[in-house]
C-alpha cells in the first residue's frame, strides 16, 4: 500500500516536513509531483525558465530516489482528476497559501475524504505561517516593524530544528525506475539556462547589510528561486541568518510577512491593499508601458534593471524597487500592469512577495512607502551605482547617441503623480 507524498515548493528530500512524517509514519513511501495543467496552460511562453528549473530540480530528486531504490511519480494533468483516479493509502503535502492552492486542496481533500483516504497536511515553507504571529489583541499585523520583534521573540530552537528524513530513508517505497515526462510531452522547450547555485555563501550574509544595497556587486545571496521552488530549506537559512547577521534574517521575515498578509487578507491579489488606492486613474498607456517593459525609457538604472530581469529573469530588489516606483509613480500606470510583468519573467516569481513589493512601490499596500515617495531615479544612481558599472552592463549604449531620451520629465512626472494621488486619495 502506498502512501504519497505531493511535492510542491518543496522539492527536495532534505529537511521536508510532510516527507519526514510521511516517512516515519509509513514503509511504502513513493514522492509525486504534478505538472498541474491548470497552471501550465496560462504560461504563454513555451521557452519558461520555471518550468525548465522545475524538471531539472525533479530530475536531481529523481536520481536520488534511484539510488535508495525507489522513484519519483510525475504526472500532468489537473491535480483534482488526477486524485479522482488514485487510491493512495495517504498523502501527505506541505501547505501552500496562495488562494489557487487553497481551493485546490480543499477540493483534493473532500475527494480523498469520500475515498477515506487520509490526506495530511504541514507546515515546512514558513518559520511562522497564518496566525502563528498575531498581535497581544489576536489581530494580524499589518506593519512589518512590530511583527518582526514578535516573530523575533517567539523564535526559538524548536522552529529551526529540521526534519531529519535520511533517518527513514529506508521507508522510500523499493520499484523499478519511473519514466519522467520530458519538457517537450508537457508542451515546453528546452532551454539553455543557467540558474542561480544552490550555495549558500556565507561571507555574502556576514557582508549582506553593508554590500545589498549594491547592484552591481553579488550582495545578496540569489537563493530566492531556490526558496520559491523549496530546493533549500527555510530552516536551514534562518539558522545560518540567527546566526550571522540579523539584517539578513530581517530578509527572511519580510517573506514570512507577506506571506502572512496574504493569507489573512487575500482581496489583495487584485485590489490595493488600502480600498481608497484604487481611486487613483491610472493611465492606460501601453506605448510608454511597452518602452519600460523593453529597458528603453531613457533612465538607465530603470532600462539597466528591465534588461537584467528580461535576460536573467532576475533583478537586485533595490532595481526592483526603482523600476516599479518609476512605472507607478512617473508613468502614472497602474502596479497590477507591472506586476503581472514581473510575474511572467521573474524565475523566484511568488504571489506573496511580488504583490507586496508592488503594493509597496504604489503606496498602496500594508507597510508601504507613503505616497508623496517618489523615487529620484538620478538620485538613486548616485547612491548606489556612482560609477554607472551595473548600468554600463545592461545598458552598453548608455552616453552614446543611441541611447533614448527620457520618455517623461522627472520633474513633470513628480507634479502629476502628488496631484493625482492627492486628489484621489481625498475622494
Ligand atoms: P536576499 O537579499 O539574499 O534575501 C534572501 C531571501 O529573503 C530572498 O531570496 C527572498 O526569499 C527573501 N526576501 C528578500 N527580500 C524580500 C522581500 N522584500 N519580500 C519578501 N521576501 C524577501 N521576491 C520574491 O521572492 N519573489 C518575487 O516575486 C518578488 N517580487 C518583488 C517585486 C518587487 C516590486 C520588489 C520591490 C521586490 C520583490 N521581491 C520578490 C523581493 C526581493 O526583491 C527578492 O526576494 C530578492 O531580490 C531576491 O534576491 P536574493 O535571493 O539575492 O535575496
Amino acid at each position: 500500500d502506498t502512501t504519497l507524498v505531493w511535492l510542491r515548493r518543496d522539492l527536495r528530500l532534505q529537511d521536508n516536513a510532510a516527507l519526514y512524517y510521511a516517512l516515519k509514519e509509513n514503509k511504502s513511501v513513493l514522492p509525486l509531483f504534478i505538472f498541474d495543467s491548470t497552471i501550465l496552460d496560462k504560461l504563454e511562453d513555451k521557452a519558461d525558465k520555471r518550468v525548465a528549473f522545475i524538471h531539472q530540480s525533479l530530475m536531481q530528486i529523481h536520481e536520488e530516489l534511484i539510488k535508495l531504490g525507489s522513484s519519483l511519480l510525475v504526472l500532468h494533468g489537473n491535480p483534482v482528476d488526477i486524485y479522482q483516479k488514485l487510491n493512495p493509502k495517504a498523502v501527505y503535502t506541505n501547505h501552500d497559501y496562495e488562494p489557487y492552492a487553497l481551493e485546490r486542496d480543499a477540493t483534493v481533500s473532500n475527494i480523498l475524504s469520500t475515498k477515506a483516504i487520509d490526506f495530511k497536511t504541514y507546515k515546512d515553507q514558513l518559520i511562522f505561517e497564518k496566525d502563528e504571529v498575531l498581535k497581544d489583541d489576536g489581530k494580524p499585523y499589518t506593519i512589518f516593524t512590530p511583527y518582526s520583534r514578535k516573530w523575533k521573540a517567539k523564535l526559538n530552537k524548536f522552529y529551526l530544528k529540521s526534519y531529519p528524513t535520511e533517518k527513514y530513508f529506508s521507508h522510500f517505497k523499493q520499484c523499478e525506475a519511473i519514466s519522467i515526462p520530458s519538457l517537450k510531452s508537457l508542451g515546453f522547450e528546452d532551454v539553455e539556462a543557467t540558474f542561480p547555485e544552490r550555495i549558500i555563501k556565507q561571507s555574502i550574509i556576514e557582508k549582506y547589510d553593508t554590500q545589498r544595497n549594491f547592484p552591481a556587486i553579488v550582495g545578496t545571496t540569489r537563493l530566492s528561486v531556490h526558496l520559491r521552488f523549496g530546493t533549500v530549506s527555510i530552516r536551514k537559512l534562518a539558522q545560518i541568518a540567527v546566526k550571522k547577521n540579523e539584517v539578513w534574517l530581517n530578509e527572511l521575515i519580510w517573506r514570512d510577512f507577506y506571506h502572512m498578509i496574504l493569507w489573512h487578507f487575500p482581496h489583495i491579489v487584485d485590489k490595493a491593499f488600502k480600498p481608497a488606492y484604487d481611486n487613483i486613474p491610472w493611465r492606460k498607456d501601453e506605448e510608454r508601458f511597452a518602452l519600460w517593459c523593453e529597458g528603453k525609457t531613457g533612465y538607465p538604472i530603470v532600462d539597466a534593471g528591465m534588461r537584467e530581469l528580461n535576460t536573467t529573469g532576475f533583478m537586485h530588489n533595490r532595481v526592483r524597487m526603482i523600476v516599479a516606483s518609476f512605472l507607478t509613480k512617473h508613468l502614472l500606470i497602474d502596479w497590477r500592469w507591472g506586476e503581472a510583468y514581473f510575474a511572467k519573467k521573474l524565475l523566484d516569481f511568488d504571489l506573496a512577495a511580488n504583490n507586496g513589493g508592488w503594493q509597496w512601490a504604489a503606496s498602496s499596500g500594508c507597510d508601504a512607502a507613503p505616497y508623496f515617495r517618489v523615487f529620484n531615479p538620478t538620485l538613486q544612481t548616485q547612491k548606489f551605482d556612482p560609477k554607472f558599472e551595473y548600468i554600463k552592463k545592461w545598458v552598453p549604449e548608455f552616453g552614446t547617441p543611441d541611447y533614448p531620451t527620457p520618455i517623461v520629465d522627472h520633474t513633470f512626472a513628480r507634479d502629476r503623480v502628488l496631484k493625482t494621488y492627492k486628489e484621489a486619495l481625498a475622494e
